[in-house]
């Protein structure tokens, strides 16, 4: 039994309830970032769709379909689509693993994850509630939290189902319609979700998900007078451009940006937990993360023994394709791999060490040698942009206020790392580390209910968590008279 929309090798657009193959015919080729063959096509959705996109998710703001849905109904709703995309996960997850090329585990996970989503703003769905303003006896004062109405979100290649679920289940659970647009190099396994909605009886209109190329698609969208916000994960130039658009038709927007997170290893710093949490910090996704630990600054007194078991282990990797679950897979495109390769061969030319890695592997696919540089400088490029790919710039510190000073240095803040056994140490260092969140003694830590996002160029706003919530309902006041 199959349910995907791509059984014939062609990924359409979930429009309005409907499953349309876009407009004009156009389409773009998705390939297998290991094996560079082409998986499916998706038909690109051009300004017809996505005029049908709005009309559709108009009509459900304009009926009032979701906003005065009882919140126990919307609650019920969402916990469906959980319930759809765990179901079709078996389906999704190898689908992910090839378009993305990441390792079928971590899109299984991506799966798993979305459904939490859609289950723990469940829980939230009924609980969206106002506050009464004392203004004396002769009024009556409260909030009211409001739905925005049309919430357009675009979404990127690296994570594209779960970070999908994080904004469109609260948009949901708040009562508003969405539009997403699918990243254009792997946009299947997001339309698997847009599945997982029809099945679970979403009204139809409620939520669209469309393909096509971000300059083209996203920027209309982005730019549509007719949407009511936005929510935008991805590189730092896209959510300048997003803003610029959202200035001219003043829609807010809220914009979840790139990274250069840097994790700290205090003297007495535990050396397994330490090399464990590089290996997904930095190596899993082949780096692809927006939250990875790109900078690793460790205690002069240590540095030479972690270097030294980094380096083994970044030599451990297995290599391979995601449906083999290896631990290293490749870059998503060429593009990116270039992009990579590039900003190392020009850190080794300004005279950065390279102590592992450094090129791309001699095989078929997209893939960077795990990648490792010593006693970088922390005002170099290779240490101040970000480069999404597998390669770790490690810094050695002789003090904590150094260490701090550098972790804070760069126009990025979005994750940063403490490792020592030093509780004491370690809430210091976190109280003045200039990040959205600190993980300490492990790399990820936390979940889907922490809120998560970034400060500097690394964006504004929260997703994940209770706070998420705000960035989807607008508070109205009510003031009565009583006399
Ligand atoms: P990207 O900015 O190139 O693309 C992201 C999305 O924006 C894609 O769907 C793309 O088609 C679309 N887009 C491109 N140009 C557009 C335009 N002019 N108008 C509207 N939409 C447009 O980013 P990417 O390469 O897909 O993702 C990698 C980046 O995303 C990294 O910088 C990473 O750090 C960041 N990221 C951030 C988070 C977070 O939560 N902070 C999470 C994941 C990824």
């Amino acid at each position: 039994m199959t349910h995907s929309r791509t059984e014939d090798g062609l990924a359409r657009n979930f429009v309005a309830g409907e499953w349309r193959e876009g407009d004009g015919g156009a389409r773009i080729a998705v390939e297998d970032p290991a094996s560079e063959e082409i998986v499916l096509e998706a038909a690109i959705a051009g300004e017809q769709s996505l005029s049908l996109a709005i009309e559709a998710a108009q009509g459900c703001v304009d009926r009032r379909i979701l906003s005065d849905m009882l919140p126990a109904e919307r609650a019920a709703m969402l916990r469906r689509v959980a319930t759809e995309i765990r179901a079709l996960a078996s389906e999704g997850a190898p689908l992910l693993s090839r378009e993305s090329g990441k390792r079928l585990d971590d899109a299984e996970a991506e799966f798993a994850e979305a459904a939490s989503y859609f289950e723990y703003y469940s829980g939230l769905a009924d609980k969206i509630e106002g506050r009464s303003i004392p203004l004396g006896p002769g009024h009556a004062d409260f909030t009211v939290l409001e739905p925005y109405g049309i919430s357009a979100q675009i979404i990127p290649w690296n994570y594209p189902v779960s970070l999908a679920a994080r904004s469109l289940a609260p948009a949901l659970a708040a009562g508003n319609c969405a539009i997403l647009k699918a990243p254009e190099l792997d946009p299947a396994a997001l339309l698997m979700v847009g599945h997982a909605i029809e099945r679970a009886e979403v009204p139809k209109g409620a939520v669209s998900i469309l393909n096509g190329y971000g300059a083209e698609l996203g920027a209309s969208l982005a730019g549509s007078p007719l949407i009511d916000q936005i929510v935008f994960t991805g590189s730092v130039a896209t959510g300048q451009a997003i803003l610029h658009a959202a200035a001219e038709t003043v829609t807010p927007a809220l914009v979840e940006l790139g990274g250069k997170s840097a994790a700290i290893a205090f003297a007495d710093a535990d050396a397994a937990a330490l090399v464990e949490s590089v290996k997904w910090g930095i190596f899993n996704n082949a780096g692809q993360v927006c939250s990875a630990m790109s900078r690793l600054l460790v205690h002069r007194s240590r540095h030479r023994d972690v270097v030294e078991r980094l380096v083994a282990m970044a030599k451990s990797l297995s290599i391979g394709d995601g449906l083999s679950n290896s631990d290293h897979t490749p870059q998503i495109s060429s593009t990116q791999l270039e992009r990579v390769e590039a900003m190392v061969a020009a850190a080794r030319d300004s005279g950065q060490k390279v102590v592992t890695g450094g090129t791309r592997i001699d095989r078929a696919g997209h893939f960077m040698a795990p990648t490792i540089l010593d006693e970088v400088d922390p005002a170099s490029p290779i240490a101040q942009e970000e480069i999404f790919g597998p390669v770790l710039c490690v810094t050695p510190f002789d003090s904590d206020e150094d260490a701090i000073a550098i972790a804070n240095g760069t126009e990025f803040g979005l994750v940063a790392g403490v490792f020592t056994r030093d509780v004491g140490l370690a809430l210091r260092t976190a109280n003045r580390l200039r990040a959205g969140q600190v993980f300490v003694n492990q790399w990820f830590a936390g979940g889907i209910q922490t809120p998560f996002g970034g400060v500097g160029k690394s964006g504004f706003g929260r997703e994940k968590g209770v706070e998420a919530l705000a960035n989807y309902v607008r508070t109205k006041n009510i003031a009565i008279a009583l006399d």
